[in-house]
């Protein structure tokens, strides 16, 4: 397999999908460009209020009949979906890779990564959810889990894929009609997947897609008929979006960045340790809401420390690491490695003079990079750079590592690599983060396992996939039933 993706001959023309036909929006064109060439690959014209009230008002209607469907039915196009992606797992790798910057394995390793997600809606089937009980003489109590009616999905660049099969495989099987609104530098692949969606059965409506950027989300959001939202972007977006659609009244779950951390003790295991945090902070060219991003070296670590240097020093752009998404992005990563320099930190490994591959030399290349001494209180030990840029802060103590993580302001992921039982379980239990990993570089928790952090990483409650994804998209009904009175029955009853 060649690493380069196929660039195709003219720019494809993304549009939304509607009730089961494609139509341009009718608001501002933009266009695409691929971080491999910094050239145009696509186009879009993004929705305004009048498309998203078109798309939603068609969603609304498509969603009255499939709520009513039963539950095994409606997981039927699901199983086709299934297929069709992976029939044309190939051919999406390539345009996740072309359109976000990612080699085509780690394209094609979050698409199926998605898939899991797709696997564990298809077995909602087979959920014993609800109940009923006989709570007094005569009367039942009954619970049935229902769809809230139409859900939005608004998702970040980094995997154009996985993060909305977070949402739309459990939303949709659950009774809802969904619209996806993928990110407006990102949109290739959110309308292969909207053929692939028409073409596994699923009815005129069920499905949809809006292209655009902060006007066609902020529609979504403000549109009455629009019952709950997914969101997965940044914090300073997460939060708005969240305090937007709950000032609303809407249901919402809002996933915001990160800034992870990866402790390293002394007794870690050197072949474990040196592996996961190298492909943690360079796997998608660090543009993983999971990525590692400061590794906090507790104690004597220096040996690993350089043998993390010279791993990451042998990463080759193009075939091993993919581009950064934009120009803007390399810009704000290249002033974030000065900026740490002149705060005194120590540059120890700098990706900037890195050459791009050849054929390539336009598009956005960053090797991995390691900023280390570094204070806590630097911007690069604080803030979430999203880039293969790992920043060391060097403590003595677990507890000091452990007061670093609590007072971070992000809450998605933290992992120690030790071969203690004892170490592990001290900072499982004092750590603050949603995901904590043990000997894991990436602690992504898998089916049926759900995904999520705390803190600025997460606005609303609950998690976004497994069980819980299952919450975020219905309500319960519950049913009192009385058929005759009783002779001793009570005001409750
Ligand atoms: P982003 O916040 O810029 O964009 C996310 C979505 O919001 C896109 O669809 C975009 O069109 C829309 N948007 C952008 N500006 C908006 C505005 N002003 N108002 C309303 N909507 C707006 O995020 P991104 O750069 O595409 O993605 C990277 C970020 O996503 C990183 O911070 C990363 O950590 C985060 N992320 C988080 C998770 C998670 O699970 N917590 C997963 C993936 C990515």
């Amino acid at each position: 397999m060649s690493w380069q993706p196929e660039i195709p001959a003219k720019p494809i023309e993304c549009r939304n999908l509607v009730a089961g036909d494609w139509t341009s929006g009718s608001g501002d064109s933009i266009e695409v460009e691929s971080p491999y060439t910094g050239r145009p690959i696509g186009t879009l014209r993004a929705s305004t209020a009048a498309d998203v009230d078109d798309i939603v008002t068609n969603a609304r209607k498509a969603s009255r009949e499939w709520r009513h469907v039963p539950v095994k039915e409606r997981t039927r196009p699901l199983f086709r979906f299934r297929e069709l992606v992976l029939e044309n797992i190939d051919d999406l790798s390539n345009g996740v890779a072309l359109e976000s910057g990612k080699t085509i394995g780690e394209a094609k390793a979050g698409i199926l990564k998605g898939i899991e997600v797709a696997e564990f809606a298809l077995s909602i089937q087979n959920l014993d959810d609800g109940g009923a009980l006989e709570v007094s003489r005569g009367v039942s109590c009954e619970t049935r889990r229902e769809a809230l009616g139409v859900a939005a999905g608004i998702t970040p660049f980094n995997f154009p894929a996985m993060v909305p099969l977070w949402m739309y495989p459990i939303a949709v099987t659950l009774g809802n009609a969904f619209v996806h609104k993928p990110s407006e530098k990102v949109p290739l692949t959110a309308c292969r997947m909207g053929e692939l969606m028409t073409e596994a059965g699923y009815p005129d409506g069920v499905f949809n897609v809006a292209q655009g950027s902060r006007e066609t989300v902020e529609s979504l959001v403000d549109h009455a008929e629009v019952d709950v939202l997914g969101f997965v972007g940044s914090s300073t977006i997460a939060r708005s979006i969240y305090t937007r659609a709950t000032a609303h009244g809407k249901r919402a779950l809002a996933l915001g960045g990160a800034k992870n951390h990866l402790l390293v003790v002394p007794d870690a295991d050197p072949s474990v340790t040196i592996d996961g945090v190298v492909s943690s902070f360079t796997g998608c060219a660090g543009q993983r809401c999971m990525a590692a991003s400061l590794m906090i070296a507790v104690g004597e670590v220096d040996d690993l420390i350089d043998k993390v240097i010279e791993r990451a020093s042998k990463i080759e752009l193009g075939r091993d690491m993919g581009a950064v998404i934009e120009r803007a992005s390399l810009d704000r990563l290249h002033a974030a490695i000065d900026r740490a320099d002149e705060d005194g930190a120590r540059v120890l490994l700098d990706g900037r003079s890195a050459k791009a591959p050849v054929g390539f030399e336009d598009g956005y290349w960053l090797a991995p990079s390691i900023i280390d001494h570094a204070s806590p209180s630097f911007d690069c030990a604080s803030r979430e750079l999203f880039g293969p840029v790992l920043t060391i802060v060097r403590v003595d103590t677990l507890e000091e590592a452990m007061r670093l993580e609590q007072s971070s302001e992000y809450g998605n992921a933290t992992s120690v690599f030790t071969t203690s039982g004892a170490v592990a379980a001290y900072v499982a239990d004092n750590a603050t983060n949603g995901m904590i990993g043990v000997n894991i570089g990436v602690p992504v928790p898998r089916e049926p396992f759900s995904f999520g952090g705390t803190k600025s990483s997460r606005f609303g409650s609950g998690d976004i996939t497994g069980r819980a994804g299952i919450d975020l998209w219905t309500q319960l009904k519950k049913i009192t039933t009385k058929w005759e009175l009783q002779p001793d029955a009570s005001w409750m009853s």
